[in-house]
């Protein structure tokens, strides 16, 4: 039986499903996708899923596994600490819909809300650090660092290719440097700074601060020392003990980097987390990830939109700086709302009070006669128990507290805001030590320098004016909570409520990333579940969640083929074909797994073109290492070639590696794993449902046959030797329960019937907008897959109307714009998903029909090209209200166009935004409250 839910999820019914189907001139759905789908690839079989569960169902199961977790004290510290997640930013921002459903910032008119919330961030990175400029997120603070050690080596004077690294650096990052280092030919050689040397040359190395130990060192002669050699030096410094500290910038660091979590996020057993990354100035060019910055609209008012966009991989492509897209953005806004609410005083008082804590801890062990070498500290404390740490660490345990078994003869404990006098009573006693006394606060450099003295960190500290600052901001924002989004290669569909439920609960939320096995059960019976069923979704036999992003499912799975070309004697394999209407990650990826990209041609027809692939393949054929082709094309169409593909590929000894970001136009109709593919990476925020979140958070499974299985991603802390691509071994683990829920839920025939649905909304608009837009390319019988190109080019060279100037007006019409210029330039992308119902579909049909018939006037010179309401959008209410109206159409024209519903209108608080303005003239934190006056 068909759970209730799929009809939740499916927003047309049978009804409507049958208007569609006879506007695209078939008889049913299972005709469609007959026609549609290439028969060399079809599955006929039913997916091996548990049936459906009505969400009631759904929950109780969930609640089940979530008691196999057990919620103790975490005090493992290692960069993952408890928080108290304020509640207005806990239910205002990470369960609300406003914020965790909005797409990445790029149409910035409808996005200055996350956009300011992650100004925010990035000033309060900026002035924690003593640094010049911060992006708006990185994946997680060990990819933060992986990617500060190739900034370092793009921007430094030093050709050596040793990176020198502190041997008291978290274990899991340096994990993942070793990972990212060792195809690109990086040699990390670690220094022990108490007494150690540095390497003769080294063209940057890399400090913890404080270090994983706890012990703070003045690293001030090591700068100088790295800088003399023309060296670059990176400081993963933690941002709260940063209010006491004194700062990476005042010592003279180039990058800083590391994570947010502290600031309010839930551990969620390693993720997700904001990861930060900020640089001195000179080097913001170089910054990997999304930056925000400020420039003007045409009113010439304040506005903020995403800066530096070329150089980005989805302009630069193999050039990039990184091929980091998808970020953290949703966690990024809650630390920024932290120290929001907190203000500097407040953070600095929830500093002092760990750093208390430890410090009594510190005093009472060394009271006792127990070695505590670091002279300094801030909230961890690193004892030396010879032969004693496995006993105390149990003693803790059987108190309910987690501590850092070090090794034999040392333990650690980190303090946090939640830290308490009963929980350093009961870690004291674990020690054997007594804890009753007054010890003395232990010092430290402290900063010299303020911080956060902007209005916005000194203004919201109650919480009525936190609860409106929030709603102000949600307010200015169009997420999926208002409309429609139909951006291609995105899919962004519905993300239910029962679905987001489990991730706020404690025994998913509170458990560290390391915390001992027998707390997380729960958590792994899910995660080795969700793996599972996402094998038998897509054929493959085996799969890890850890890379936290799509970006990073390609690098693991890359790198899996990689390990796999060398297992076999075959290390001079190193060419990956990538087709030219790749996503910009692709190549990205490629360079950073330690390959040359060669790019293969696409015909006419938006297909690979074969012929020039049996070209590449023979020149490249001894050096073949694999070809990565998205499927269905990035052009939104089943490409009846692709069998034929991967069988030339494979005779001349390449693996096939298929980007599975479509894979909402396959789900239980074709399974990359077995039409010839020997590796994928999934978008779990695409096709299973876990929200974009504003850009992030995201989970990029990698997929792959039983030959690669032995070279999948392992344990950062546990299988140094596997090479890990996270922090945490299932990365962003706490947002898998959206998936499983999904695919719980929808079981096989749910699934099947989204992905149909998708097809069938997909060529519904396609066959509704041809005659006013050409569809761009269409595989057999003249039909797309799950998304459709509309093509603006002859409209452009006909009228002068741009892409830019639809996407636009599509605001005044209340949509987000679909997908602008990828893969085609001067194209829109449009993808329904099964998740809208019909009246949404043919509302957005209408407004492109009638932006059409507006397109008609300027070509017919009703409007004068450079005066019409194409080019004047999106309007603001203010634009539309000016006392004088001066243009040749009219305010109802422009703000109540055809369709608009006059209660409901969503108005931009900006008008357009001049992007060029704000990359001449770069500005990448608050601007002054004086900026904003005329
Ligand atoms: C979204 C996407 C990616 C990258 O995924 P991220 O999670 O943003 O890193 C890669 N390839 C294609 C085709 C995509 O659509």
């Amino acid at each position: 039986m068909t759970s209730p839910f799929v009809p939740r999820h499916i927003g047309p019914d049978a009804d409507e499903q049958a208007q569609m189907l006879k506007a695209i001139g078939y008889g049913s759905v299972d005709d469609l996708m007959e026609a549609a789908i290439p028969s060399s690839i079809r599955f006929r079989g039913e997916l091996n899923l548990p049936a459906g569960a009505s969400e009631e169902e759904t929950i109780a199961e969930l609640r089940a596994i979530a008691d196999r977790n057990v919620v103790a004290t975490p005090m493992i510290g290692l960069g993952y600490y408890k928080t108290h997640t304020p509640a207005v930013i806990k239910r205002n921002v990470l369960e609300n819909p406003a914020w965790y459903t909005a797409y990445t910032p790029y149409q910035p008119e409808i996005s200055q809300g996350r956009l300011e919330a992650l100004l925010n961030f990035q000033t309060m990175v900026t002035d924690l650090t003593g640094m010049t400029t911060a992006n708006a997120s990185m994946l997680d603070e060990a990819t933060a660092v992986a990617e500060a050690m190739t900034l370092a080596r793009r921007a430094s004077k030093n050709k050596s290719s040793v990176y020198a690294v502190d041997a008291d650096t978290f274990p899991q990052t340096l994990s993942v440097l070793r990972t990212r280092a060792e195809p690109l030919g990086i040699t990390i050689v670690l220094v022990d700074l108490d007494g150690g040397e540095l390497p003769d040359d080294y063209f940057g190395l890399h400090l913890q601060y404080p270090g994983a130990s706890g012990a703070i060192r003045d690293h001030a002669a090591l700068v100088e020392a790295a800088h003399a050699k023309g060296a670059l030096v990176t400081v993963a410094a933690d941002l709260l003990a940063l209010t006491l500290l004194r700062t990476p910038g005042e010592i003279g660091a180039d990058i800083a980097a590391g994570t947010t979590q502290r600031f309010g996020v839930p551990l969620g057993f390693g993720g997700p987390h904001a990861g930060y990354l900020a640089v001195r100035a000179g080097l913001e060019r170089s910054l990997p990830g999304r930056l925000v910055g400020v420039s003007k609209d045409a009113d010439g008012n304040q506005a903020y939109r995403l800066a530096l966009q070329t150089r980005e991989q989805h302009i630069r492509r193999e050039k990039a700086t990184s091929n980091i897209c998808t970020a953290q953005v949703l966690l990024a806004v809650m630390a920024s709302m932290y120290a929001v609410y907190h203000g500097p005083a407040g953070l600095r008082r929830i500093a002092e009070h760990a750093h208390d804590r430890a410090s009594h801890i510190a005093g009472a062990l060394r009271e006792a006669g127990i070695e505590v070498p670091a002279a300094s500290f801030f909230d961890t404390v690193t004892a030396v128990v010879p032969g004693r740490a496995a006993e105390i660490v149990a003693a803790a345990a059987a108190r309910g507290i987690e501590l850092r078994l070090v090794d034999a003869d040392r333990v650690s404990v980190s303090c946090d805001e939640t830290t308490t006098a009963a929980h350093v009573e009961a870690v004291i006693e674990s020690f054997g030590a007594g804890w009753e006394g007054v010890f003395p606060v232990a010092g430290f450099i402290g900063r010299s320098t303020e911080y956060l003295t902007h209005p916005v960190f000194n203004t919201h500290h109650s919480e009525t004016s936190m609860l409106r600052y929030l709603r102000r901001l949600s307010d200015r924002d169009y997420a999926l909570d208002r409309g429609m989004i139909p951006l291609g290669s995105c899919t962004m569909k519905l993300n239910a409520t029962t679905e987001m439920e489990a991730v706020t609960w404690p025994e998913f939320a509170n458990i560290h990333p390391f915390a001992p096995k027998t707390q997380t059960e729960g958590y792994e019976h899910l995660v080795a579940q969700l793996e599972a069923w996402l094998a038998e979704i897509t054929g493959y036999d085996a799969v890890s969640v850890q890379p936290n992003a799509g970006s990073q499912g390609e690098l693991a799975g890359l790198l899996a083929i990689r390990g796999y070309h060398r297992s076999r004697g075959e290390a001079h394999r190193d060419v990956c074909l990538i087709p030219s209407s790749a996503h910009g990650t692709n190549a990205a990826s490629a360079v950073m797994a330690g390959m040359r990209v060669v790019v293969v041609a696409c015909d006419a027809d938006g297909n690979v073109d074969l012929a020039d692939l049996d070209a590449k393949i023979e020149k490249h054929r001894d050096a073949l290492s694999a070809i990565m082709v998205t499927y269905p094309s990035t052009h939104g169409v089943y490409e009846t070639g692709i069998a034929d593909l991967c069988a030339k590929v494979h005779e001349a000894g390449g693996q096939v590696y298929v980007d599975g970001a479509n894979l909402n136009a396959l789900v239980g109709y074709a399974r990359p794993g077995k039409f010839g593919a020997d590796v994928s990476h999934l978008n779990l925020h695409k096709t299973f449902c876990i929200p974009h979140g504003g850009g992030g958070p995201g989970v990029g499974p990698v997929a792959v046959g039983a030959h690669l299985a032995d070279f999948l991603p392992g344990d950062p802390v546990l299988q140094g030797d596997h090479h890990a691509v996270s922090a945490a071994a299932h990365g962003s683990a706490g947002i898998l329960p959206i998936s499983w829920a999904y695919i719980r839920m929808m079981g096989p025939d749910g699934l099947t019937a989204a992905t149909a649905t998708a097809v069938l909304a997909a060529n519904y608009v396609a066959a509704r907008l041809r005659e006013h837009y050409p569809v761009l390319y269409a595989g057999e019988h003249g039909l797309v897959a799950h998304e459709c190109i509309l093509d603006l080019r002859p409209i452009t060279k006909a009228t002068g109307v741009s892409v830019d100037d639809v996407a636009k007006r599509l605001i005044d019409y209340g949509f987000h714009a679909p997908t602008m210029s990828f893969p085609v330039a001067g194209t829109l992308m449009v993808e329904p998903t099964e998740s809208e119902d019909l009246a949404e579909l043919d509302r957005f049909i209408a407004a492109m029909i009638a932006i059409k018939s507006e397109i008609d006037k300027v070509a017919a010179g009703e409007w004068p090209a450079g005066d019409n309401p194409l080019a004047n959008a999106p309007h603001t209410a203010s634009s539309v209200t000016v006392d004088e109206w001066t243009h040749p159409y009219s305010r109802s024209v422009a703000g109540f166009p055809e369709g608009v519903d006059r209660t409901a209108k969503y108005w931009p608080p900006v008008r357009r935004i001049d992007g060029a303005y704000g990359d001449r003239n770069l500005v990448c934190s608050c601007p002054s409250p004086e900026a904003f006056e005329d």
